[in-house]
């Protein structure tokens, strides 16, 4: 049987990060903590040229996670684009008018208002970055979970068992670690599918992240470095099959008439990919010798582009509750597992009930007045809007020391976010 001090189920990007933050903070040696995964290669494979169809919008909080993991570095910039505003209009509204919402990072005095970065290019950084750490990765499916007083012991398929001091289950919405540990989850399906391709505009996408709320479902264009524009479009499973059925011509022009041209005519560069939506966490976040992590502790509504930012944050206020604990040998102290759980349910679970509740108010025709005042009125009010630009860049909240105040990175002062605390 080997042994290690944390062993994570999950190669995403939130177990491959969390990895490598416990070796880049000093709080396991090299080789004392393993990644557990039935595959690590990436998804799909393809040229190099080409875009994987995930991307991610990714906040302040999120980039100097990454630079702290030593994924950020190795990112390739043809591959991520910083985006500078945000438009969110309602669809009776329009873009820059009445009904809308708009951010601008230089009102914001900050370089820009996040990353879109693609899927498979952070998928391989923060891999890469944890095997520089160190961190030891094993091909298998976990079996069989036994958790005891002094650790856990894990079977894979293969028939290997492995010890730990703690198991942290990062293995995504469906995970199958959550299961074997008895964590208990609550939530609801939106029946909704997200479309997911890359278009070509008529016009400039201006690096600027445009989200149109339809009756339907929310469209969202994220802009890419070549050009081309990103949609994730939601809407519900039937019309979703639908649309994905009609050939390219149709579908640009579909989504042409549903972006209420605010790009010109939309021309699809990509197949379509579709994902299913649901709301979902997890009652608890830790047990004896355990803790989630990511979409295995939550999943929610991707109409902001929050989920993967969450599941960052969640490897931060882990870290940061284990350097409190320090040397390794307090990884299982339940007293401080609770210290992470308690700060993270919270949010996330505050995160979820915002999205959950954005979607519901803008779905369905009623009541349209007050969703195109409710816009128009944050737009309006520079301490609402503030508020909320903050918390689209992660930077609010009970933020560990190691996020906060990157000196001259962020015009969002260090000191007021300290004091906050
Ligand atoms: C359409 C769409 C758009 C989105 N856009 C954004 C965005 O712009 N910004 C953002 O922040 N978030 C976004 N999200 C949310 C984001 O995709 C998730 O929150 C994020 O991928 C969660 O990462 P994770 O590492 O926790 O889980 P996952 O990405 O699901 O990774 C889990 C890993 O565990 C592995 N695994 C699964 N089961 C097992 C098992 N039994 N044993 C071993 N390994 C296993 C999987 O292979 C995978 O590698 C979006 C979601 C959707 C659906």
């Amino acid at each position: 049987m080997r042994d290690f001090d944390v062993l994570i189920v999950g190669a995403g990007v939130v177990g491959a990060t969390m990895a490598s933050l416990l070796v880049a903070r000093k709080l396991a040696a090299p080789g004392r903590v393993a990644i557990v995964a039935e595959r690590f290669a990436p998804a799909y494979p393809m040229p190099e040229s080409e875009w994987d169809l995930r991307v991610f919008a990714l906040s302040r909080a999120s980039q100097r996670l990454l630079k702290v993991s030593g994924a950020w570095a190795n990112l390739p910039s043809d591959k991520m684009a910083a985006y500078e505003r945000m438009r969110v209009w309602d669809a009776r509204g329009e873009p820059r008018g009445r009904g809308s919402l708009g951010f601008d990072c230089a009102e914001l005095g900050e370089p820009n208002l996040g990353f879109i970065v693609e899927g498979r290019a952070l998928q391989h950084q923060t891999l890469r970055a944890a095997v520089a750490a160190g961190v030891v990765c094993i091909e298998a499916a976990v079996a069989g979970v036994a958790v005891g007083e002094s650790g856990v012991r894990v079977s894979l398929g293969d028939g290997r068992e492995l010890g730990s001091q703690l198991l942290i289950a990062a293995d995504g919405t469906a995970s199958r670690t959550r299961e074997l540990l008895r964590f208990e989850t609550a939530g609801h399906a939106y029946h909704q599918d997200a479309l997911v391709a890359h278009v070509r505009t008529a016009r400039p996408h201006e690096r600027t992240a445009w989200q149109r709320f339809l009756p339907t479902g929310p469209l969202a264009f994220l802009p890419l470095p070549d050009g081309r524009s990103s949609i994730v479009w939601s809407m519900a499973r039937a019309e979703a099959a639908r649309l994905r059925a009609l050939d390219a011509a149709a579908f640009g022009a579909a989504l042409t008439s549903a972006s209420g041209e605010v790009l010109g005519c939309c021309e699809l560069t990509t197949p379509v990919a579709s994902f299913p939506l649901k709301l979902q966490y997890a009652l608890d976040y830790v047990g004896p010798r355990a803790v989630l992590l990511g979409d295995a502790a939550h999943a929610v509504h991707p109409l902001a582009g929050q989920g993967l930012n969450l599941g960052l944050l969640d490897c931060a206020a882990l870290t940061e509750v284990l350097s409190e604990g320090g040397a390794a040998g307090f990884f299982g102290e339940h007293k401080l597992l609770r210290r992470y759980e308690r700060s993270r349910r919270s949010e996330n679970l505050l995160a979820a009930a915002a999205l959950d509740g954005l979607e519901r108010l803008f779905s369905g025709d009623d009541p349209l007045r007050m969703r195109m005042a409710g816009l128009g009125l944050v737009d309006r009010v520079p301490f609402i809007k503030r508020q909320l630009a903050e918390r689209a860049l992660g930077l609010t909240g009970d933020l560990p020391g190691f996020l906060r105040g990157e000196a001259g990175a962020s015009g969002l002062k260090a000191d007021r976010l300290s004091r906050r605390r």
